[in-house]
């Protein structure tokens, strides 16, 4: 591009305000210098997740800023798709009505579908939570509906791009993120690459075998980690165990979710703790099992792990530090994200974003 041709098109992003003139603090010379940079404001792009009983959207603008987050809660598990669609489209049209005045051009929506992605294809593989979904074009489907590019992508590689961009504020070369849910998965860069594996299945992780045992596991497998050490079986061990532990706080409840079971282990909670640390060993033997394959610098646990409380965490950390070498602990960095809401959303925007510019 010859100088006069620049000189246009930079006239021509102005004026559509893309881009900013800014001081720059190098004013030596006779002339103040003046440079161009790309205005936060100027656009920005949509992130969404669908999920079983929850849809939840954000939007992000060209600084990486999340301006907008919306929740939207439903049996969207019990809708035939062309319903879950509708109820995704009415969701992404009021988040679109929150833009900020200044900021209303839209570059895209990125999705993250529930279960297994078919990227290119875009449309769901497979999926446990909402079967009806699985071969569904998605994407296209809330192309033409919304009139707008729509990306999909799976939540593994959404959740990455959010913990590099929220809590290690950097690329990461080598990073483990173990998302700590009803399920369990983990996402992994290595040497800077984002590895997706066979038809994205790298990092399911919540399906590792853990145990000979023959517990059923959703997958249909049986002893795999999710099935021992989730939020959900948890809730499962504690219905089962709490009628021999009265005095826990557990036994007062009349309906025994995960995140009661990680609170009551927070609290001291006899019941609480054992079932706690019990899942834990087997989440620290796993995470430390792939943490010898990969040799991470970062490993980060979902936020939803720090309803254990830090004693809890701490004795996590050390769990899968004692299973590594030295030379693996030295430098490695164990954390929680701070991320406590959207983190699929957020990080599909982010790669939204990362396409688009
Ligand atoms: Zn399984």
């Amino acid at each position: 591009m010859n100088a006069p041709a620049v000189t246009r098109t930079a006239t021509e992003l102005l004026n559509d305000k893309l881009i900013l003139e800014k001081p720059l603090s190098d004013t030596s010379g006779q002339r103040r210098k003046r440079g161009l940079v790309l205005n936060p404001s100027a656009a920005h792009c949509l992130g969404l997740l669908i999920g079983p009983t929850e849809i939840e959207g954000c939007i992000v603008d060209c600084a990486y800023r999340t301006v907008v987050r919306k929740q939207l809660e439903g049996a969207f598990d019990a809708m035939k798709p062309r319903q879950v669609v509708q109820a995704a489209v009415s969701f992404v049209n009021r988040l679109r009505a929150q833009a900020p005045g200044d900021n209303k051009r839209c570059l895209g929506l990125a999705a993250v579908a529930p279960g297994l992605t078919d990227i290119a294809g875009r449309r769901c593989l497979a999926c446990s939570t909402m079967p009806h979904l699985v071969g569904v074009q998605l994407a296209d489907m809330l192309e033409k509906n919304l009139n707008l590019p729509v990306f999909l992508t799976t939540g593994s590689q959404a959740h990455l791009r959010a913990v590099e961009r929220l809590d290690i504020n950097a690329p990461a070369n080598n990073m483990l993120f173990v998302f700590y849910s009803q399920g369990i998965g983990a996402s992994l860069k290595m040497q800077g690459a984002y590895i997706r594996g066979k038809d994205n299945l790298a990092g399911e992780i919540g399906h590792m075998p853990v145990t000979d045992e023959p517990i059923p596991c959703g997958c249909g497998g049986t002893g795999c980690l999710e099935a021992l050490a989730s939020k959900a079986a948890l809730a499962r061990l504690a219905r089962q165990a709490v009628r021999e532990f009265a005095g826990s706080s557990l036994a007062a409840l009349s309906e025994i979710k995960g995140d009661d079971v990680l609170k009551a282990a927070a609290d001291g909670d006899r019941l609480g703790v054992r079932l706690t640390r019990d899942a834990f060993a087997h989440l620290a033997r796993a995470v430390a099992g792939i943490a010898v394959c990969m040799a991470p610098d970062h490993i980060v646990f979902s936020h939803s792990i720090s309803a254990a409380g830090d004693e809890m965490f701490q004795w996590l950390c050390a769990e899968i530090r004692s299973r590594l070498s030295g030379q693996l602990r030295d430098g490695l960095s164990i954390s929680v994200s701070t991320i406590n809401s959207h983190i699929s959303s957020m990080g599909a925007a982010f790669m939204g974003l990362d396409l688009a510019m």
